[in-house]
Order: structure tokens, then C-alpha cells, then sequence
């Protein structure tokens, strides 16, 4: 038996298709072939911050033990699927499909860790693709074979998740999904924090808003909770199908890598250790801004509109304040610097927040005024004049030394959600029967 992997992306467009839908339509085909599954199918988020994606900039995985004779009819089925679902006439779209044999060579997995975080070139892709012996088809421009390459390369060996995502029948697609939003609330309630991110206030966040393919999707520790939780919500519309991936997603997968500012180049997801060096900033439209600094440079940071509450943690900082901050690095523009979108921040040191205020009155205990330059205090009630120096006052900071992260709906999809704070799974993994439908 052989091991084949199989890496699919950027099959989707705006307007339609999604690269897991091809996978769980695959899934089933396989199923029939009586091939045997060894892992469940990889959902792999990539950089969420690079230019080029589509919604999710997510990749698939398949890792499958065939017989040789097999290899040539499986490739041909899935080149055959993607040509068919594929939304090849749109013109952002540019599918990739990867097969590799056997183990995954040290070079893909430091790609798999370059597209996490960072940009990968297409020639770097296709450089890699021939070093490691992967078979790639391209499509159009082909852009999707970095994420097959990367999701292939991805072992998901530090910490995982799962989701089970289940998909309309295509007479549905595009017209509003029928959820018994209820029934979401109980799930939640019965389930979390085993899952996360079902609803974010009075909004559920399990069901995408777009005409892709997707009713839902639930994300979660284990296949069991999620198999529960599918149990749980009610719909009024059929399901043509679901399967349970494994994932990236809730990892904090691209914000690994720490680096210097004079390193944080446009479009990578870093993580910077520096001391706040400015007084926040609250535009007019609410976003949040604050400089940075670390022995090699100055960068600005942001915290937007949609991101809420965690604005307020960012508009309490002080310079002197002490942080690791994590975020998708933009490029200048006219109008701003070099950027951080915060995505999270890490308050490892607050500074004392001290104010000067002037003396108190001996006689009647209110605070004076200044009675003007180099001439002391005076007291407005009782007219007495002091010559004293002003008072250092510590206030107290609304803000702790923790970890603070925006609220779900503004989180992307490898957040690491509070609730995964500290919690990771490990291998080994087991296929629960039943992982997929049909
Ligand atoms: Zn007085």
C-alpha cells in the first residue's frame, strides 16, 4: 500500500463553489472506491493577511493508503472533479492540485510554515513541487498550487481542531439559509466550550452569508462533540451532505513567528515584543491607533471599528507599557505608515500611570490652582497661598496583564479563541464512525 496525499485549492470564487464543498464530494466518491482514509480531510487556513485569497484563503488535504494500481484512477477522478466544480470562469480563480507519494519531506513543511505566515512565490512553489517529487496541475494561472503544496506540507502535529461542516443541495444555493437559530443557542450551550465561536452575542456565526455551498459549519476539541452538536441543530432545508476536517483553524497557526520591526515586511502575520511609545489616537470613524517600539525601529499599530470592545484595551495603553502584539503587517499607504493590524495583544508589563497634581489646601483640603509661573499654589476658597512642588499620583489602569483578543465576529478563522487559551490536542487521531455523510 502507498500513502498518497492530495492537495487542493483556490477552486472558489466570491460568487460561488468552495474548495472543502469539492473535498466532501471527493470524500464520497473515494468512499465508493473503497479507498481507506488515514487522516480525516485537512482544512488548512493559510497567511489570512496576504493580498491574493478568496474568503477564507483555506486549503484541503487528503491523506489516503491506496493500492499502486489505484494512484492513476484516483488523480484522474480528482482532476476530473476539479474541472467540474470549479469556478473556472472566474477570472480571481486559478485551481492547484498537488500529489505527493509517501511521507512529507522537510522541505514542504517549511513551505507549509513560509504560506502560514508569510508570502510564497509561484516559482518557489514550483521549485519545491519538482525538489520533493509532487505532481502539479495548474489551472489557469495556477495560483492554488502554493496552498495544495502547503496544505500537504501541514502535519498539524503542534495542535489541531476540528469542524463539521455540512452543505446545501445546489437548488439552495444562494438563497437565504433556513437555521433554527434556537437550536444553535441550545447546541452552545450544551456543547461549548468543547465548541467555540457559535454566536457572538444574539449573532450566529456558524452559517456563512454567501451563495457558496456551506449551511454550516461548527468548530470544536474533538469529532465526537462536533457529531453531537450536528445532532443538535435544527434546519428547515436539506443537507446533501457533511463531513468532519481537521484544522488549523483556532491555532493562532500564523502568529508563531516572532520578528523585528525593521523585519516586519508588508502582508506577513507577526509578532512584535516592544514598548508602547506613544499616546493612543481614536480617529473620527472609531479605529484605534498606537506606536510601537523595539531596539530597531517604530512601528504603528491599529485596532479597527469592527473589532469593538478590544479598541478600548488598545486606547488604555500608556507609553512605557510593555506588549507583544500579533497582527497581519499592511503597507504604507499616502495616508497611513507601515502598519500592524492588531489582532491581538499581549499586556506583559503595565507601566505606572502617574499624573502631577497640585498640593492640597492645609485649611480646608481642596486642591489649589496655580497662582502662576514660579509663584506656588493658591487655594480659590480660602485664598491661602502655598510654595510647595506638585504631588506624584499613581492612577489605576483599567487594563491587566493578560491576553486580549477581539470579540468572535471580528476574529479570523486561525484566531485562537479564548476559550483555547490554553488547550491544545495532540495525536494520536482516530476516525470516529461515521466521519463523513454520504
Ligand atoms: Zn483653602
Amino acid at each position: 500500500m502507498l500513502t498518497l496525499n492530495i492537495g487542493l485549492d483556490d477552486t472558489d470564487s466570491p460568487r460561488g463553489g468552495c474548495t472543502t464543498h469539492l473535498c466532501a464530494v471527493l470524500v464520497e466518491l473515494l468512499s465508493k472506491l473503497k479507498v481507506k482514509f488515514r487522516d480525516y480531510p485537512l482544512l488548512i487556513r493559510l497567511n489570512p493577511n496576504v493580498p491574493f485569497k478568496t474568503r477564507g484563503n483555506g486549503a484541503v488535504c487528503l491523506r489516503l493508503e491506496v493500492e499502486k494500481k489505484a494512484v492513476d484512477v484516483i488523480k484522474e477522478l480528482v482532476l476530473k472533479e476539479v474541472s467540474r466544480l470549479a469556478d473556472l470562469s472566474f477570472s480571481g480563480t486559478d485551481p492547484g492540485v498537488a500529489f505527493l507519494l509517501g511521507d512529507i519531506p522537510a522541505e514542504l513543511r517549511r513551505l507549509s510554515e513560509q504560506a502560514m505566515c508569510d508570502m510564497v512565490s509561484l516559482n518557489e512553489a514550483f521549485r519545491i513541487a519538482e525538489k520533493c517529487g509532487a505532481e502539479i496541475h495548474t489551472f489557469k494561472e495556477g495560483r492554488g498550487i502554493i496552498g495544495a503544496l502547503a496544505a500537504i506540507g501541514e502535519t498539524l502535529e503542534d495542535d489541531y481542531t476540528y469542524e463539521l461542516i455540512t452543505y446545501r443541495v445546489p437548488e439552495n444555493w444562494g438563497k437565504p439559509r433556513a437555521i433554527d437559530i434556537e437550536s444553535v443557542k441550545e447546541m452552545d450551550r450544551l456543547t461549548s466550550p468543547d465548541t467555540f465561536n457559535n454566536i457572538d452575542d444574539d449573532r450566529v456565526l456558524i452559517a456563512p452569508h454567501g451563495p457558496d455551498p456551506v449551511l454550516y459549519g461548527v468548530r470544536g476539541e474533538s469529532p465526537e462533540v462536533l457529531l453531537k452538536a450536528y445532532k443538535l441543530v435544527k434546519v428547515h432545508e436539506p443537507i446533501e451532505r457533511w463531513v468532519i476536517f481537521r484544522s488549523n483553524q483556532g491555532t493562532d497557526a500564523h502568529l508563531r513567528v516572532k520578528r523585528k520591526i525593521c523585519n516586519a515586511h508588508p502582508y506577513m502575520s507577526a509578532v512584535i515584543e516592544g514598548v508602547v511609545s506613544s499616546k493612543p489616537v481614536v480617529s473620527q470613524g472609531g479605529h484605534v491607533f498606537v506606536k510601537i517600539r523595539d531596539d530597531t525601529g517604530e512601528i504603528n499599530c491599529a485596532a479597527y471599528e469592527p473589532a469593538g470592545s478590544f479598541r478600548w484595551v488598545i486606547s488604555d495603553l500608556i507609553p512605557g507599557d510593555v506588549v507583544r502584539v500579533y497582527g497581519g503587517i499592511r503597507p504604507p499607504s499616502l495616508s497611513h505608515p507601515k502598519t500592524l493590524n492588531l489582532e491581538k495583544i499581549e499586556i506583559v508589563k503595565l507601566a505606572p500611570n502617574l499624573k502631577l497634581h497640585n498640593p492640597i489646601c492645609p485649611n480646608c483640603g481642596k486642591r489649589t490652582s496655580s497662582a502662576g509661573r514660579g509663584q506656588g499654589f493658591k487655594c480659590k476658597k480660602c485664598g491661602k497661598k502655598i510654595f510647595a512642588e506638585k504631588v506624584t499620583v499613581e492612577l489605576a489602569r483599567r487594563i491587566t496583564e493578560s491576553i486580549y483578543i477581539p470579540p468572535p465576529r471580528a476574529q479570523r478563522h486561525l484566531t485562537r479563541p479564548y476559550s483555547r487559551l490554553n488547550r491544545k490536542n495532540a495525536p494520536p487521531i482516530k476516525l470516529l464512525d461515521p466521519w463523513h455523510f454520504p
